[in-house]
């Protein structure tokens, strides 16, 4: 579905992702894990167009999407859940589920009440300004928004940032369904167990390179994985 391929990409002089390559297939869920600063969020923000690689190329669906610029990204079939959510705060749950559709036509109506489905608590919160809603509320908004495009590839920039355990989990197991829905999931996450729980494959980034990938079952094995993702003592 998704084939990035020798991507470079540069903030002015400093090169932050060294030349990276790697796929996605459709209908999975893949996780890139990775330290601070190792370049996921770059990664996200390169496929969906806000950054340009400087060489390399990105390939969805069999067409270059290189240099497609983030505003046209949705009608690709590609939404992004941004890292810290940027809900529209004065606006409520229900404009804010608008402007995800901003670029459909027709009536939103049946579409909204999906969502609802997927996320109750919206339904009841649906007059609410976004900034009023708690953190857990506020991702599942943004996911929410996000879906009202109707994409094919959802990429989500840290899902669990900032939110109490009982509620990763349900945020979790709304990914898995969205997946089981048709929606191949492609989620950047510093919390690698939870992350490799819910993946089928994942990748590794360190400084900007992919130093590894394997199916997400070999990763939660993996003695490196282990050390440095899951604060496993190594043994010598
Ligand atoms: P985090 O989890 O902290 O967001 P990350 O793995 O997502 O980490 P990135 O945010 O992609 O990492 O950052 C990768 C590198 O690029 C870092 O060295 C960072 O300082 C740098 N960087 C990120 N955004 C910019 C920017 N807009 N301008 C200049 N450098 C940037």
């Amino acid at each position: 579905m998704l084939s990035v391929n020798h991507a470079v990409l540069r903030y002015g002089v400093i090169e932050a992702l060294h030349g990276i390559s790697f796929e996605i297939e459709e209908g999975e869920i893949v996780t890139l894990l990775g330290a601070n600063g190792a370049g996921k969020s770059t990664t996200l923000r390169m496929i969906s167009g806000l950054h340009a690689p400087s060489s390399g190329s990105i390939v969805f669906e069999g067409r270059d999407v290189t240099h497609v610029k983030a505003h046209e990204f949705s009608s690709f079939g590609i939404s992004h859940v941004p890292e810290g959510r940027r809900i529209f705060a004065q606006m409520t749950v229900e404009e804010n589920l608008e402007m995800g559709a901003f670029r459909r036509r027709g009536s939103l109506t049946g579409d909204i009440d999906e969502i609802y489905a997927m996320f109750p608590i919206l339904q009841d919160r649906q007059k609410q300004k976004g900034a009023n809603l708690s953190g857990g509320e506020q991702q599942m908004l943004a996911i929410g928004r996000a879906l009202m495009a109707k994409p094919r590839l959802l990429l989500l920039d840290e899902p669990s940032m900032g939110l109490a355990p009982k509620i990763i989990q349900q945020i979790f197991e709304i990914i898995s369904q969205i997946r089981d829905q048709g929606t191949t999931v492609f989620v950047v996450e510093q919390n690698a167990q939870q992350a490799l729980r819910l993946a089928d494959r994942g990748y590794v980034m360190e400084n900007g390179r992919i130093v590894f990938g394997d199916s997400a079952a070999k990763l939660l094995d993996d003695p490196r994985v282990r050390a440095v993702y899951l604060g496993e003592p190594v043994d010598s």
